[in-house]
């Protein structure tokens, strides 16, 4: 707010005028009335101070001020004017120099700036600034009031070189502390007793007549320097330059006790006095203030840090070499119940049982090699119960700094994990207890189909061991073969369908049937990262299934087809017939009179007999051909390989013929006829219309006296129209 900071750089010019000019005054009508060179300049490094550390916006108005000041000193002092504006402005321009060159390198001066640095810098620029100036200063004085150039020079910059780096450094500090020149937290009057030492000191080391003890100066002043860092060294030097100049200038003090020497030599000899007080001076607290600042970072570090550890929720403990503890968080509290108190020993009662002698290890270890170390632990709480922890542990050089190692030690909760992990392992042990358990061979493959994991059942199917297959792809394990069949399935499960199919595999000379189940896996975004492969070996099965099928099929007294599978398959060879416009034949033969073969003989020579009829048709049965029992006494047979009408009757004739037998009974045999009713047709036709026209011809042949066959010719004529042709009796007399 400008209205609000108006003031202020009003009273800010005010006082840097009054300040300029008082000591341009002074200064200059000091040295005239000794008729001494001016030794000490202090106007330009009091406007460095200023210029470098008040705000940017302001250096106009302060450099004014500053340039009044002088002027109006020289002014007062009755000196040319002209000299006194162009004197004037060399001055603020060696001011303005020096503090560029310490804003631009930094722009914020605090009190953790390194100051070495600080005053490299401003001691660089202020030698090449009041080289230029002094230069300036000694050509406009050659001219008004005629002063010989060098001499002018020589002088000059000696007083302003000193002048900038004391009043310089002066000013910096001043401003930079706010006028708050004693050290935080420290007593002003102490820091006013010290320079008042120092001043009394001086003033008496510049009264002595006989004896040159400046040398008493530097206690006070290390004094000052050692309890007040810079304001001490930058303020009491300041007291030391004043007294040094002001009493060599009034002919008194040490220097004057050489004899002979010209008013030039001695302030030179007092400027070389203050010169190397400063340099005394200035290394130590130049090295105090680094030390100081390093501390203060070690502090802020430290402080920071048990910041950090005392509202962590781990348990932070630092531990000397003996286990005692320098530090435990607060946190065990809250974490073990444990007072901090509690735990400022080695609790090692507190750590499991079973724990305790890895613990010891893993200690004695971090002691012996350094470095980091990680153990999971428990810990037992107040209350009795334990707690996992996971510490984190490092040997560090103690900050004591007596060579000492300790450890920082980083605990935290990890129960709820440590528990889940258990619980975690405890399913994957029951889960690979049951999977090595299950008759099946379950197996993981990855993305390049190579094995991840497999039970140990396939020991038992291929006798492969399941730890030598992990990391062998299927192609490897399985043979090239079975590879190529399984294949097709194994793309279609990577492409992420999940497949089941059978297939036979031989293993150990033995042929056996699998049934497999490949499931895509799937990670959790949804992406395909490999698959699962169950393989249950289903040759068992799959012959029982063979059976039960066969026992469904078959009729059991004579080992033939039964009637379920005979009409299971009419019609597939019907068709088949149709597609390749072949004759199909059907002959129904039942045996004549068997009720009296039963009732003679007894049922089970009926069943002998049904059972010789069946094996006769049997060895009679050719490719092609069906022959099944389809009732009590009744069988049948299907052929599609008859090629024409004259084959067809050979062919009945033939079946007639041979299913004439005598069955052996005892003592004697029975004799068993047989009656045939056979149909050909070509063509499309049921199974139901063929059937039926078969037990029409069977009925004729019985009607016609059994023992006898009939064969009906059925062709098409026309379209539609279906013909009875020929009826074809055959009686064969024995
Ligand atoms: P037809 O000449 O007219 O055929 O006279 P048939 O005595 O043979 O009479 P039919 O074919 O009608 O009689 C079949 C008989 O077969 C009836 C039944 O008692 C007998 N039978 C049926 N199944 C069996 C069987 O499994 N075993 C025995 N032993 N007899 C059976
Ligand atoms: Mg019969």
């Amino acid at each position: 707010m400008p209205f609000r900071r108006y003031p202020e750089i009003v009273w800010q010019c005010i006082g840097l005028f009054v300040l300029t000019g008082g000591l341009s005054l002074y200064s200059i009508s000091l040295a005239r009335a000794t008729h001494t060179p001016t030794s000490l300049w202090l106007v330009d490094g009091v406007m460095v101070g200023v210029l470098t550390r008040r705000p940017l916006v302001q250096a106009r108005s302060l450099l004014l001020a500053g340039f009044l000041g002088f002027v109006v000193a020289k002014q007062i002092l009755g000196d040319p004017f002209l000299s006194s504006l162009l004197l004037g402005m060399v001055n603020m321009l060696e001011a303005l120099m020096v503090s560029v060159a310490i804003r631009s390198r930094f722009p914020r001066i605090t009190s953790s700036t390194r100051f070495l640095e600080v005053a490299r810098v401003g001691l660089i620029s202020a030698l090449i600034a009041c080289g230029l100036c002094t230069f300036g200063t000694a050509l406009v004085l050659h001219f008004w009031p005629m002063r010989e150039f060098l001499y002018s020079f020589n002088t000059l910059f000696r007083s302003h070189f000193l002048g900038m780096v004391i009043a310089g450094s002066t000013s910096l500090i001043v401003v930079t502390r706010d006028w708050r020149l004693s050290e935080p937290g420290g007593r002003p009057w102490r820091l006013i007793r010290d320079l008042l030492l120092l001043a009394v000191i001086t003033v008496a080391v510049f009264s002595a007549k006989r004896f040159p003890l400046l040398f008493m100066v530097y206690p006070p002043l290390l004094l000052l320097v050692f309890r007040h860092r810079f304001a001490g060294l930058v303020i009491g030097m300041a007291i030391i330059a004043l007294i040094t100049t002001g009493a060599t200038m009034l002919d008194v003090g040490p220097f004057n006790m050489v004899a002979g020497a010209t008013a030039d030599l001695r302030v030179m000899m007092a400027q070389v006095f203050i010169g190397v007080s400063c340099l005394v001076a200035l290394p130590v607290v130049l090295a105090l203030a680094e030390q100081d600042r390093l501390q203060a970072r070690a502090r802020d570090s430290e402080l920071r840090y048990r910041m950090l550890a005392d509202n962590s929720g781990d348990l932070v403990m630092r531990i000397q070499s003996n286990g005692d503890r320098q530090y435990v968080s607060p946190s065990v509290k809250e974490l073990l119940g444990w007072e901090v108190e509690d735990f400022m020993v080695p609790r090692p009662d507190l750590i499991h049982p079973d724990d305790r002698e890895r613990i010891a290890d893993v200690v004695r270890s971090l002691r012996t090699h350094g470095g980091t170390v990680t153990a999971t632990y428990r810990l037992q709480h107040k209350d009795g119960h334990y707690l996992w922890i996971e510490a984190f542990a490092r040997l560090v050089a103690s900050p004591d700094s007596d060579g000492s190692m300790d450890i920082i030690y980083t605990g935290r909760d990890v129960t709820q994990r440590v528990l889940a992990e258990q619980a975690l392992v405890e399913s994957q042990n029951h889960l690979r207890t049951i999977a090595d358990n299950v008759p099946a061979v379950i197996a993981r493959f990855d993305m390049s189909e190579r094995y991840t994991y497999v039970n140990r059942f396939v020991e038992q199917v291929s006798g492969e061991i399941p730890a030598q297959m992990v990391g062998r792809t299927m192609k490897e394990v399985r043979g090239e073969l079975i590879y190529e069949r399984l294949k097709p399935y194994l793309k279609r499960a990577y492409a992420g369908e999940s497949v089941m199919f059978e297939y036979e595999a031989s293993y150990r000379g033995r042929l056996l049937q699998f049934q497999a189940h490949y499931v895509p896996d799937r990670d959790a975004e949804g992406r395909i990262r490999g698959l699962y492969a169950l393989t249950t070996e289903i040759t068992h099965i799959k012959n029982v299934e063979r059976e039960l099928l066969r026992l469904a099929h078959q009729d059991s007294l004579t080992g033939l087809s039964n009637r379920r599978y005979f009409n299971e398959r009419v019609s597939s060879v019907l068709r088949q017939a149709a597609q390749l416009d072949k004759p199909v034949l059907l002959a129904l033969v039942d045996i004549d009179n068997f009720k009296s073969i039963n009732d003679s003989y007894g049922h089970a020579t009926g069943d002998l007999v049904l059972a010789e009829v069946g094996q006769c048709l049997q060895r009679m049965v050719r490719e092609g051909e069906v022959v099944a029992r389809i009732g009590g006494d009744e069988f049948v047979v299907l052929c599609d390989n008859i090629i024409d009408e004259n084959s067809a009757k050979a062919f009945v004739h033939s079946l007639w013929e041979r299913l004439h037998m005598a069955v052996a009974v005892g003592a004697g045999n029975v004799e068993v006829r047989m009656s045939i009713g056979a149909v050909i047709c070509k063509g499309n036709v049921s199974d139901d219309v063929l059937m039926k026209l078969a037990d029409e011809a069977l009925y004729m042949a019985k009607a016609a006296g059994r023992d006898t066959y009939q064969l009906l010719i059925r062709t098409l004529q026309g379209s539609e129209s279906v013909e009875r042709s020929v009826l074809q009796p055959g009686r064969v007399e024995s």
